[in-house]
């Protein structure tokens, strides 16, 4: 217990102390202010210890308040051994324990999965939808390099690598998303070998991208610090944020950059090296991997590289092969680039860095619906093809659901924004919510709505909870 404990004479640590707290031995977390030692809880975290070391040497306020319920919440000091205070924290991480309209929301959707006697991490059909996916992904590929080589019109194998890279981005935002937020099943086993398979296909590593999006994007999208996926330079390729200064070449972003979204697939490919070189991502640190963590990146990388470039390359001449990869990526590349850009940098909604006039005083809950748009939540085919990706705000407040699953606690969440009197972004389809991600491009390219989006909800903001 902590009750007891003299606050004064605890140990102060500051944030880059904390950051060296990450081996089995020594590893801490700063949770609502407090230092904790969990090394000794590692091996019985029963999410697994995997997931438990992701999240050492940092702050954990957020995470780990949206991941566990109320019960396991209030047992985490009785678990873990106080041993200090943080000190010099840059930014304000945000708890939910006061978070009302979470805590509703929370307790709404939980008893919905009781009441009805549905698992919030299982749907088997959509299991073996993505898993003949992932097939696909395979079969189309290896089908395209067959047919070249037997001479077969390179018209038609350009098809077959197109819809292979369709079916990789319905995969990865199916199967390695889920599995990279810990919602597909209960078992850390198969978080770890399922979500390597999948990297394997894809070819994108998952332990840094858990830091760049479970760790860091998660709790606090549209946040210039502690978002990684959209941090932006001042002068960057695009204009996203009402932080950055103006150059001409923005004016053109809407039309450059949906077309540049096509090299996506190819940049977190090679990123990834990139980032376990620096072990950073942004703002965001990135713990030293362990030596099963750098194999199961050699082998995600090694097997990728295997089937995509080696082996075919014994079969079709380098362009040919040139040729189908990179249609391929395009394809995947542009998908899955939309799929994750349109909900977050969108007309409606707002930006925070730690000196936004109003993100100290918002709750965590209403930042993640002012930073976030939904779109199509009633179309199943939408749910699976965006992998439950048009149901962000959902997705961000409780990650631990299997994203099929969210479509179900739609009414919920619009049944408890009107309640709270909360407005909810929502375009009816994805080509409504694409216009108007488009023309948000164009307008900060023009830098018409600079100096809007510093945290405050806009007069102009469409309010359609129904
Ligand atoms: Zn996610």
């Amino acid at each position: 217990m902590t009750a007891d404990i003299n606050m004064s004479s605890l140990r102060k640590f500051t944030v880059a102390e904390l950051e060296t707290l990450t081996g089995r031995e020594n590893a801490a977390v700063a949770y609502r202010g407090k230092v904790y030692d969990i090394s000794a809880f590692i091996d019985k975290h029963p999410g697994g210890a995997r997931q438990l070391l992701l999240t050492a040497g940092r702050d954990i306020t957020t995470i780990f308040e949206v991941y566990h319920d109320k019960n396991t919440r209030s047992l985490f000091s009785s678990k873990c051994k106080l041993i200090g205070t943080l000190e010099d924290s840059p930014v304000e991480i945000k708890t939910v324990e006061e978070d009302k309209l979470f805590l509703t929301l929370e307790k709404r959707v939980r008893d919905y999965f009781k009441a009805n006697n549905i698992d919030p991490k299982i749907h088997i059909p959509y299991f073996c939808a993505s898993y003949f996916v992932l097939l696909c992904t395979i079969l189309l590929w290896f089908s395209a390099i067959v047919l070249v080589y037997l001479g077969y019109s390179l018209l038609l194998c350009c098809a077959l690598a197109l819809l292979s890279g369709f079916c990789a981005a319905i995969s990865a935002i199916t199967g390695s998303h889920d599995l990279s937020h810990f919602s597909w099943t209960h078992s850390p086993l198969v978080w770890k070998m399922v979500g390597t398979l999948y990297s394997c296909v894809h070819g994108i590593g998952t332990y840094t991208w858990h830091y760049q999006h479970v760790v860091g994007h998660h709790s606090n999208p549209n946040h210039d610090i502690l978002d990684p996926d959209v941090a932006t330079k001042d002068k960057d390729v695009w204009r996203i944020t009402p932080f950055q200064s103006y150059f001409s070449h923005y004016s053109y972003q809407h039309i450059y950059m949906p077309i540049l979204y096509c090299i996506m697939s190819v940049k977190l490919k090679l990123q990834d090296f990139h980032l376990l070189y620096l072990l950073r991502t942004a703002n965001v640190p990135i713990n030293p991997p362990s030596l099963e963590e750098v194999s199961i990146f050699v082998c995600i990388k090694v097997v990728h590289v295997f089937y995509r470039w080696v082996l075919p390359g014994f079969y079709i001449s380098l362009p040919q092969l040139f040729l189908l990869n990179l249609l391929s990526e395009l394809i995947m590349g542009s998908w899955v680039a939309h799929i994750t850009l349109v909900n977050h940098v969108n007309l409606q909604l707002s930006w925070y860095t730690k000196d936004s006039p109003s993100y100290s005083t918002l709750s965590w809950s209403e930042m993640i619906i002012q930073t976030t748009a939904d779109y199509a939540t009633n179309s199943v085919l939408w749910n699976f093809v965006t992998g439950g990706l048009n149901l962000q705000v959902l997705h961000h407040m409780f990650p631990w659901v299997l994203s099929f699953n969210l479509r179900l606690l739609v009414p919920i969440l619009k049944e408890t924004l009107d309640e709270f009197g909360v407005k909810y972004h929502y375009y009816d389809t994805f080509w409504e919510i694409w216009k108007a991600h488009v023309e948000y491009l164009r307008q900060m390219g023009e830098m018409k709505l600079s100096g809007k989006l510093t945290g405050e909800p806009r007069a102009s903001d469409k309010v359609k909870n129904d």
